[in-house]
């Protein structure tokens, strides 16, 4: 399997005030192309900040981050932004949407940083919301729908351009138990269909045995990597 994403001894630390915190200490992991991986841990181990390093919302005080041959750490914030727009998707337990914009508009604004015509802009946001069951919902703003819907919103905002890894961030976080099952099987089906390479942070334990592999995370490490045998079929 071809190596997609490569972290070489990442450490980072937050700076308050006179104190240091040690958010990550020293990891270094490689996740291959259409793997399909679950970072476990306990809360404050680290699950955010490895995945915001990972999808370059974030930098590391110290290590290297490799997607597809670039070293992410060396970029600027403009070539990161670029680079985010072309290669990543994220989806966040907070959903994250624009409140003042409808459903369309918010799929569909990631797609203007790329320079895609307004009508192919249109024409991808429609599709995107019908795959995710918003066919109805096309014009509605954020806190005209529910919960599950805005995820749903944030689900296709994030594979609409078809990145090459998705990210998750506790996406069933907020989401009731029906609802979190069919926005998990969501994301996994999509990332499947389309050969992509999806991380999620999640505690459901309905999903973490369908990954490839299960990444724990404790006090900024890598404890353990287990791979599972089912090998991603999520049914
Ligand atoms: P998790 O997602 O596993 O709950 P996080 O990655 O959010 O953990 O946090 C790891 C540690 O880093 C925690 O101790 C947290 O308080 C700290 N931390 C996270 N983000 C920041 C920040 N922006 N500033 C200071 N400390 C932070
Ligand atoms: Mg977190």
């Amino acid at each position: 399997m071809e190596e997609l994403i490569v972290l070489n001894n990442v450490r980072k630390v937050y700076k308050m005030g006179d104190e240091k915190i040690v958010a990550l200490n020293d990891i270094s992991l490689s996740i291959d192309k259409e793997e399909f991986v679950c970072l476990l841990g306990t809360s404050g181990s680290g699950k955010s900040t490895l995945l915001n390093m990972m999808a370059g919302l974030e930098k590391p005080t110290k290590g290297e981050i490799i997607i597809a041959k670039q070293h992410i750490e060396k970029m600027n914030e403009k070539q990161l932004a670029k680079f985010r727009q072309m290669n990543i998707g994220f989806v966040f337990q907070s959903y994250n949407l624009i409140p003042t914009l409808s459903a369309m508009e918010n799929v569909s604004l990631g797609l203007t940083f790329r320079g895609i015509p307004r009508k192919l802009r249109d024409k991808m946001a429609k599709e995107m919301l019908e795959a995710v069951g918003l066919k109805n919902r096309l014009n509605h703003k954020p806190s005209e729908m529910s919960g599950g819907q805005q995820q749903r919103v944030s689900i296709a905002r994030a594979f609409v351009g078809k990145p090459k890894i998705v990210f998750a961030d506790e996406p069933t976080g907020n989401l009731d138990t029906k609802t979190t099952i069919e926005v998990m099987d969501l994301i996994t089906g999509m990332a499947k269909e389309n050969h992509q390479t999806l991380i999620i942070v999640t505690h459901d334990v309905e999903i973490s045995p369908y990954a490839h592999r299960v990444i724990y995370v404790r006090d900024g490490n890598v404890e353990k990597i287990v791979e599972n045998k089912t090998k991603g079929d999520v049914e």
